[in-house]
């Protein structure tokens, strides 16, 4: 078992530095897929913006209110996955324009998610190891036991007896 997670592990943490050598994203491409697919999503949304980066966003399941600078929005999405939703990512369309949002869209996806992080977690390595019969023998004593030592008795419960019950 433990050698099936070991090399389970090794074979993921190589496929991942594989596949981020192929990247030119600043964000792990199933992230950017994500915000991509957001954003194409956002296309149908309307839009009203209040003031100070605050919106309202309206679509096919009602009215929310995106604050960017608080990189909060009503319906809770974002929040919870640290991607901007369809309704977050309209509103970063208007604040920086459509040229620009794939760019300006990562500002918005939380640290989290960054290729930073992605790359600390796979930083790592776990070495190869030959199999069992491999291993070279080493000079060791007798294996024992650590020395058992006698823990204190627990002290016995006082239950207080029935007034007919009688002594043992
Ligand atoms: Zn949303």
């Amino acid at each position: 078992m433990l050698e099936f997670i070991r090399k389970m592990l090794l074979r993921k943490f190589h496929e991942r530095k594989e596949e981020y050598a192929k990247w030119d994203y600043v964000i792990p491409s199933r992230v950017n897929a994500k915000v991509l697919k957001n954003s194409g999503e956002s296309r149908i949304l309307t839009i009203i913006s209040a003031w100070e980066l605050e919106y309202e966003v309206f679509g096919p399941c009602g009215l929310y209110v995106v604050k960017l600078r608080q990189y909060s929005y009503g319906g809770g999405s974002w929040q919870k996955s640290s991607i901007p939703c369809s309704h977050a990512m309209v509103t970063t369309s208007l604040s920086c324009g459509r040229d620009l949002v794939k760019d300006r869209a990562t500002d918005y996806v939380h640290q989290s998610l960054s290729i930073n992080t992605y790359l600390q977690t796979y930083k790592g390595m776990i070495h190869p190891i030959p199999q069992q019969k491999m291993w070279l023998e080493i000079e060791r004593g007798e294996l024992l036991p650590p020395p058992f030592q006698t823990q204190p008795d627990k002290p016995k419960l006082q239950r207080l007896k029935e007034p007919d019950e009688k002594a043992k």
